[in-house]
């Protein structure tokens, strides 16, 4: 494979911006994949790399992520990305967040960040006292920003009733059996609208007690991490961690149907088509969980309301419904026409 400047993940990033500053404890990667739809938007991950390379990989290949994101979700955005070295205790301090905004500033508004793991609405703030260039911040005047974890959790729901239309004839998840891996803040909201739909929910949590408080709060079964993706369900969904779908699990599924937010959920690029070999329906991870970048997008142009936001996600399922039916067609896997579409729509195609 032709690997420019030797690193497999460059793929014609536009920026890549290190910054190194010892004196305010901040070591990050600014990475700007592409601009070509708008500036480039994507979340802050503070995290600790045992190997830097590492971080570099993260960025490049989070920032690609980022284009392809915001560009099937009909987002005036390129994509970006940016890691913070983190040292092993995870500490975070003022200052450190302080240069971390006036790097952002360098860039003059090529890239804006937001959240992402590590990262706190209340650490954006420290952040937006050095740059107008940040996003997720709490909600002011308008009625759009704060927590994306609803936002997204809505349209993977969405997400979930077109899949079950488009496998099972269904109009609705009333009565069907929907598996969720993760009971956290998006996993909840999921969790929240299958139930007042009569979905019925298995839930699992590597945090046991946060699996039994969803499960209490809407009505569900808690099950075991281990099993919860293979039991007999209508839906999996993955709502925890990246790369659960492999070789080994793909081949244990009981499920006509995967939906979930969990971010790069097919550990290989192969794993879509031994999806579809099974006769699964899989729903791309950057498109159904795009409902938090939808509101983060809104809050930063200051383009719409809360109205706005909720059909720019209801326009999630409509574009699902354009990959499967490609895909149905062409014989190629969800993922890869998914990728194909974001590549065209961001000018590589
Ligand atoms: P979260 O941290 O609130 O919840 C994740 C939950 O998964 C935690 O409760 C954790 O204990 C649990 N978990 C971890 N490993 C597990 C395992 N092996 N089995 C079962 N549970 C496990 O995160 P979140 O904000 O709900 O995000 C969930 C996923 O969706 C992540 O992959 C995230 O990257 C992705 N995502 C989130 C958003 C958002 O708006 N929050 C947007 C896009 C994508």
């Amino acid at each position: 494979m032709d690997t420019p400047w030797g690193y497999p993940d460059y793929d014609a990033h536009e920026v890549v911006h290190f910054v190194d500053q010892p004196e305010h404890g901040l070591k990050a990667i600014i990475v700007i994949h592409s601009t070509h739809l708008g500036p480039a938007a994507g979340g802050a991950r503070f995290w600790h790399y045992e190997d830097p390379a590492d971080a570099l990989t993260d960025a490049l290949r989070l920032s690609r992520g980022m284009s392809y994101k915001n560009a099937m979700a009909g987002l005036p955005l390129g994509g970006g990305k940016s890691v913070i070295l983190a040292r092993p205790e995870r500490h975070k301090t003022p200052e450190l967040l302080a240069a971390f905004g006036k790097a952002v500033d360098q860039l003059c508004g090529r890239y804006i960040t937001a959240e992402d793991v590590g990262m706190s609405v209340k650490d954006m703030v420290e952040v937006s006292r050095q740059t107008k260039f940040v996003a997720g911040l709490p909600n002011g005047a308008s009625d759009v920003g704060g927590d994306p974890g609803p936002h997204t959790a809505l349209g993977v729901f969405l997400g979930i009733k077109a899949a079950v239309k488009r496998a099972l004839g269904k109009e609705s998840v009333d009565g069907l059996h929907i598996a969720l891996q993760g009971a956290g803040s998006v996993a909840s909201g999921v969790a929240m609208h299958a139930s007042t739909e009569g979905a019925r929910l298995s839930i699992a949590d590597i945090d046991e007690a946060k699996a039994k408080k969803l499960a209490d709060a809407a009505g569900g079964t808690v099950v075991s991490p281990g099993e919860i993706l293979f039991l007999e369900a209508d839906v999996v969904s993955p709502c925890a961690l990246g790369a659960v779908l492999n070789g080994e699990t793909i081949a244990r599924l009981k499920t006509p149907v995967v939906a979930g937010a969990a971010n790069n959920q097919l550990a290989t690029a192969s794993d879509g088509a031994r999806l579809m070999e099974r006769g699964i329906l899989y729903a791309p991870d950057y498109v159904i969980n795009a409902g938090g970048i939808i509101n983060v997008c809104t809050e930063y142009l200051g383009d719409g309301d809360a109205a706005l936001v909720r059909e720019r996600i209801e326009g999630i399922p409509t574009r699902l419904e354009q990959i499967w039916a490609e895909s149905a067609a062409s014989g190629r896997d969800p993922g890869v026409v998914a990728d194909a579409m974001a590549q065209r729509l961001i000018g590589r195609g």
